[in-house]
């Protein structure tokens, strides 16, 4: 063993030689030197470690091009989402409205009055470009934005109530995907954190025994990705803000995605708009851009003058910042909120989440011929009916009634690693496929598909691909 495997190293080129060959000259002048040096040694290193390896210069180089190929591609790929998840937050929330990206490429190719008072000429503030819209659709005095909803929690946090105290129900302690935990963030702006309640009942007299001398603020979250039943009390919000306008302390209601519409006109259910928040008395309201708003990362607070001035003040405004690509998307993404009748066509989140059943179900009877005959007779291709979710923590118990396509391995009880090693080689497409396994079938939830045409494109690889069927 040891004897051979020495054998075929030796007769690994150098990688002078493999430099020399005519396609790796031709690299050079696409991908630039160090980029090809680096990834001939790289071939000849994996070669070497695999022990047996192809000793042609030649196939050196051609390996080295492929790994080029492949270091070329973005890493931030366009994947069709068929996840049946709107919002998925890993897969970069919301699609953002035409308007939306013209206004953020113009930002990015020109110097634009980001900060700068044209009237005057003289500096300006950013939150300009988008204040005026905000409080025009959320009927509050002021507003501000930052990076996102975390960044505009943490921001209102340290602000009204550093080495002071944050009261809390002990029913909103929330968590939010792994790293954003209400009673760590308070931590970390210096807020010290006083629950109220217990988890399933708060009453007002809780809220009325905790207010005293060293209250910051009342804080109210929205409970946004889950839901307590049964033997239940909460204080609601007009309530709680009586309550603390007569102790003279701030109450803020992170409302979380925030919608500046009501979604039941889209056949969704009413979720609390941030109108409705700041009618009913908070004094500080704060929600995400990239959720139902439908735009780019962003956190807002809008509410009360002399609060959002004091929130402006805090050196941390400067470090939670939003740069002019976002603004620009953001101001485009906010207008067309003036006009919610033409919404559902221009704003691709509304658009997906009304998009109906049947629509969608037409889209799987088109898609089911196409798909079966790419996986082969192996699998059983059928129209399903599905239900999609709103995503990142948005209406967590609504289903919105969807369809999209099951496969499954045909003949098999269950046929879990055939069924896995499909759903990868859809991921390895050139725009990967990205479904979910559900009961021994790879659902695709044909929602989000927009682009038929270049999906169809996009499956012809998969001829190219290992049929799956070869593992089982
Ligand atoms: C999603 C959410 C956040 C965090 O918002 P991001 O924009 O993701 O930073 C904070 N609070 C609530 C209630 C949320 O639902």
């Amino acid at each position: 063993m040891a004897k051979t495997a020495s054998l075929a190293l030796r007769k690994l080129p150098s990688v002078d030689e493999v430099l020399r060959g005519a396609l790796v000259q031709e690299a050079v002048t696409r991908f630039g030197r160090p980029a090809v040096v680096a990834a001939v040694r790289d071939t000849l290193a994996t070669a070497r470690a695999e022990g047996a390896a192809p000793s042609e210069a030649g196939e050196i180089a051609a390996e080295a091009l492929m790994l080029l190929e492949v270091q070329e591609q973005s890493n931030l790929r366009p994947v069709f989402n068929l996840t049946g998840t709107v919002l998925h937050t890993n897969l970069g929330r919301a699609l953002l409205a035409e308007a939306a990206i013209e206004a953020a490429t113009v930002a990015m190719r020109n110097a634009v009055a980001l900060e700068f008072d044209l009237g005057h000429g003289h500096r300006g503030d950013r939150d300009e470009v988008v204040r005026d819209l905000l409080c025009e659709l959320t009927g509050a005095e002021d507003a501000t934005v930052v990076n996102n909803n975390a960044a505009a929690v943490l921001l209102v946090l340290n602000t009204l109530a550093k080495g002071r105290e944050a009261i809390v129900s002990r029913g909103e302690l929330i968590e939010i995907g792994g790293a954003f935990r209400m009673p760590e963030i308070m931590n970390r702006a210096g807020a010290r954190l006083v629950e109220v309640g217990t988890t399933n009942r708060t009453h007002k007299k809780d809220y009325v025994g905790a207010i005293g001398p060293k209250t910051g603020l009342v804080l109210k979250v929205h409970t946004s990705n889950y839901r307590i039943e049964g033997f239940t009390k909460e204080v609601g919000a007009r309530e709680l803000a009586a309550l603390a306008r007569e102790r003279k302390v701030p109450l803020v209601n992170d409302l979380g995605s925030g919608t500046l519409i009501d979604l039941g006109r889209f056949g969704l259910t009413h979720e609390p708009t941030v109108k409705e928040a700041i009618a009913e008395g908070a004094d500080l309201v704060t929600f995400s851009g990239d959720k139902l708003l439908g735009g780019p990362q962003a956190g807002f607070i809008v509410g009360r003058k002399e609060l959002i001035a004091r929130l402006k003040k805090n050196p941390m405004k400067r470090a939670l910042r939003i740069d002019k690509i976002r603004l620009a998307a953001l101001e485009a993404t906010l207008k067309l909120y003036r006009n919610p009748d033409r919404l559902a066509e221009r704003l691709p989140t509304v658009r997906l989440l009304a998009r109906s059943k049947q629509d969608i179900e037409a889209a799987a009877r088109r898609m089911l011929p196409v798909i079966a005959e790419k996986v082969g007779n192996g699998f059983e291709v059928s129209v399903t009916a599905c239900a999609s979710q709103i995503g990142s923590g948005a209406l967590p118990m609504e289903k919105v009634p969807s369809a999209g396509l099951s496969i499954r391995v045909r003949g098999a009880k269950r046929g879990g690693r055939v069924l896995s090693a499909l759903s990868i080689a859809l991921r390895q497409l050139p725009v990967p496929v990205v479904g979910r396994i559900d009961d021994n079938a790879l659902i695709f939830d044909l929602r989000c598909l927009d682009d038929e045409k270049g999906f169809i494109a996009n499956l012809a690889a998969l001829d190219l691909l290992e049929k799956p069927h070869a593992l089982a």
